[in-house]
């Protein structure tokens, strides 16, 4: 259908209320049969996947309040994990480049998290399109056991670690209205070439504690 704008949470110079608030709302469940409308969105959603260098996008980043996410459906070799985090914090100073993994994508509706391995820890950078030019180490869970239902309405089960355990739990993040600057945060960067003020990266930790 189309490529949507993202909803993000500033701009270099100030913070965008009206986003902020919008990302913060918990999206609302997909029943089944998908209907018209949520075909649309699905569309939208990998449309805009596919025109990002990103490893994922969740709806209510596009502006639609459906519990959906497209992300990378699997990791391989040739993906360049960090780079990619990189790439995708970056994304609104390089709009002419496209989503190099364009066609590794899964549909994942109504995500959820059945188990975590408490001792499972990993502490990894991430970037995201709706907070631009800042990356974030955070602490997150390593082996988690998730479901999903794929645009078929197949229910699926997977354990997952290392980046895609990551990628989901951001994801997830976003369907549950949170932000990753709410998280255990270990440390964070501000990309060398934004305008980034990064006092707005305080400003926003406030308003969310
Ligand atoms: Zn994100």
């Amino acid at each position: 259908m189309s490529i949507k704008k993202i909803v993000k949470v500033w701009s270099n110079k100030e913070l965008i209320d009206e986003n902020i608030n919008f990302l913060r709302r918990p999206t609302k469940n997909v029943f089944f049969p998908i209907s018209g409308n949520t075909k649309e969105i699905i569309e939208d959603l990998v449309d805009t996947y596919q025109s990002i260098p990103c490893a994922g996008v969740a709806a209510n980043q596009i502006g639609y309040d459906k519990s959906i996410f497209v992300g990378l459906k699997y990791l391989d070799e040739s993906i360049d994990e960090e780079e990619l985090e990189e790439k995708e914090s970056q994304a609104d100073q390089n709009i002419s480049q496209k989503n190099e993994y364009a066609e590794n994508y899964e549909v994942y509706i109504n995500p959820q998290i059945d188990r975590t391995n408490n001792k499972s820890i990993q502490e990894e950078i991430e970037g995201c399109l709706s907070l631009p030019n800042i990356s974030l180490k955070i602490k997150r869970f390593d082996e988690i056991k998730v479901r999903y239902y794929n645009k078929n309405g197949k229910s699926i089960r997977k354990t997952l670690n290392g980046f895609m355990s990551k990628l989901f739990q951001h994801e997830l993040d976003h369907l549950n209205g949170k932000l990753m600057i709410q998280h255990n945060l270990i440390e964070g960067y501000i990309d060398d070439n934004s305008d980034l003020d990064p006092n707005l990266f305080h400003e926003l930790k406030m308003k969310l504690s």
